[in-house]
This record gives structure tokens, C-alpha cells and sequence, in this order.
């Protein structure tokens, strides 16, 4: 009979202990996070982060100290979390007549936030999964209806907020097996100028990065997928989307391939070099796409906290296996 009762005593005990443990393995994600991150950067004070704009130059300072605040380890420049370059000059013609439209700035630098969460294993600490969006939009430009600040919340600070959000949860609990970056890119919008200044200085070499996730608009559901899910570029190139999507990952295949979406985000740069380099959008070809109209009261953060929290423990798991995504036959650009 007493030993009866002491293990009615130690089942709950031993229950709760688990459940504790459990917990702590799996760290908690910030819900409210994706809203203040977008009222932040999509708000009018940051007047649409125009590309090599002093707007650009505040977007990435705010996302280095998230970064910073996260206890990761500075990826940019001179031990800081800033990549900065300057723009070439002249600038192509082409390039000035299509800023000559838009806010008269003067545009000669742009700024890349990068962060480093370094591996905890000698073995696989060399490979590194490496996490984007970019910083930029367009600025200000011709009014449409009164308003000329092209907010940019869906393109992309709703990529640019995946990024700081899964760097907040991924930097709590241990330290993965393999090293993750996460680096938001500057003038995506002018040619992807941020994106090949990082590609020349990477904080890790670039052939020792497995995978490179972009997030690029996914503000908003896409109906042409299933409720609830994001979409892969190139899903059927590699094997990468359907295995996350196998851990639990919400992402599905790209319902407009004839968008060529594949080939028109910076993952294209890192995946014509080789590296499996996909992007992970829902962009549900909504009328808002580059007007000022894209704004934080047209996003469902409902559903982009159901995606962005969708992707912590696959991620996670990508980090901590020796597993490496391939090309499929014909899938390599
Ligand atoms: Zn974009």
C-alpha cells in the first residue's frame, strides 16, 4: 500500500519535470513581436526605407540592435552588425532615371544587418543555414490618393520581420550544431546591391552554406494555396521545402510558377553559385504590390505569426542534423 502511494506521488512529479524540460527545449516565439516590428518598419516615419536612403540606413541600425539584443554575434563590418557599401558610380542610367522618379536623395551607400548564431559542435560548426529578407523598399514617390509613402509592408518587412523573429527564438535555449546567419539585405528594390556585397563578404564562406531561406512578402494568405500555409520557390528544384515541410514547416509548393518568382528574390544570386537558395513567399498577387498601399492595416498578422512560428523547429532541426538538401535532376539554375 505505501509504495502504492508514492508512485501516485512520483507520476505527477516525474510528468511535470518532463513537461518543464520539454518546454525549455522549445523556445517560445514572440507573437505580439511580428505586429511592433511591423508598425515599426512599415510605419510613415520610416517613409518606405527607400533604397541607400538615411530611412534604409535606420531600418538596418533597429534590426543590428535587435540583433544585438538577442546575444548573437556580430556578421558585418568591423566586429558590428552593419554591412556597408557604396553604390556604384556613376550609377547606371538606367538606375538614375528610375530613382529620378522617386524622393530627391542623394544615393551612394547602402546597409546590410547581419547576425551570426554560432554552432556549439567542432564537427558541423563549418556549415552554416543562412536566413534572409531585405531591408529596403521604395521610398517616396508619386502620390497616389494623397499618399506618397510607399510603406513596403508586405515588400518586405514582413520578410524582414521573419528574419528578426526567428532570430529572437532561434538565439534562446542551446546552441545549434551548425552556425545560422541572418542577414537583411539593403537596395533589393535598385539591383540587389546589398545581397552581392554580402555575397563578397560573408561572414562564413559561402560554399560552407547548406541552405539559404528567403523571405520575401508574406503579409497576407495566398488563396491559391491551403489555408494557413506559405509557399517555396522552386519547391520542386531540391529537396528542401518538401523535408522542412515533413518537420512541420506550413510551406507547400509555388501556385504561379509562371511568375518566375524563383529567378526575381535575392535568393537567385547564392543559388546560381550552387547553394540551395529558395525563397519562401505567400505574395497573392494583390493590387498593393509597390504602391503606397501596401500597408500594415492590409496584413494578416494573425496568419503570418501561423507561418513564421511554423518554420522555429524545422529550422531548428535543419540546424541540428547533418542532413544536406540537394538539387533535384534539372532543379540547379
Ligand atoms: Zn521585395
Amino acid at each position: 500500500m505505501r509504495n502504492y502511494f508514492r508512485l501516485v506521488l512520483v507520476i505527477p512529479l516525474l510528468v511535470l519535470f518532463c513537461r518543464a524540460a520539454y518546454a525549455a527545449d522549445r523556445p517560445s516565439f514572440c507573437n505580439q513581436c511580428v505586429r511592433a516590428d511591423e508598425d515599426f518598419l512599415a510605419s510613415d516615419a520610416l517613409q518606405g526605407r527607400g533604397s541607400a536612403t538615411r530611412d534604409e540606413h535606420i531600418a538596418a541600425t533597429w534590426a543590428a540592435s535587435q540583433f544585438e539584443s538577442f546575444s548573437l554575434e556580430p556578421g558585418g563590418d568591423n566586429g558590428t552588425f552593419i554591412q556597408k557599401t557604396t553604390l556604384p558610380n556613376p550609377l547606371p542610367d538606367r538606375l538614375k532615371q528610375y530613382i529620378s522618379k522617386w524622393e530627391d536623395t542623394p544615393r551612394t551607400e547602402t546597409w546590410n544587418a547581419v547576425a551570426v548564431l554560432r554552432s556549439s559542435d567542432s564537427k558541423t560548426q563549418q556549415d552554416a543555414i543562412l536566413l534572409t529578407a531585405h531591408l529596403d523598399h521604395l521610398g517616396i514617390g508619386p502620390a497616389v490618393n494623397n499618399d506618397s509613402i510607399y510603406n513596403g509592408a508586405d515588400d518586405d518587412a514582413s520578410g524582414t520581420t521573419a528574419v528578426i523573429e526567428l532570430a529572437r527564438t532561434l538565439s534562446q535555449g542551446k546552441r545549434p550544431k551548425r552556425t545560422i546567419i541572418f542577414a537583411l539585405f539593403g537596395s533589393e528594390e535598385i539591383g540587389g546591391f546589398g545581397n552581392r556585397y554580402f555575397i563578397e563578404h560573408p561572414p562564413v564562406p559561402v560554399d560552407h552554406i547548406v541552405a539559404n531561406l528567403e523571405f520575401e512578402m508574406i503579409g497576407r494568405p495566398d488563396p491559391a494555396v491551403p489555408a494557413g500555409n506559405f509557399w517555396l520557390t522552386g519547391y520542386e528544384r531540391s529537396d528542401l521545402g518538401p523535408t522542412l515541410a515533413k518537420h512541420g514547416a506550413h510551406l507547400v509548393g509555388d501556385p504561379h510558377p509562371d511568375q518566375k518568382f524563383f529567378q526575381r528574390s535575392d535568393n537567385y544570386a547564392l543559388a546560381k553559385r550552387g547553394i540551395i537558395a529558395q525563397t519562401v513567399s505567400s505574395f497573392n498577387l494583390h493590387k498593393d504590390y509597390h504602391q503606397p498601399s501596401d500597408e500594415v492595416s492590409k496584413l494578416d498578422i494573425p496568419y503570418m505569426t501561423t507561418v513564421i512560428s511554423s518554420m522555429v523547429m524545422p529550422i531548428r532541426w535543419l540546424a541540428d542534423t547533418d542532413w544536406k538538401p540537394s538539387w533535384n535532376p534539372n532543379g540547379k539554375p
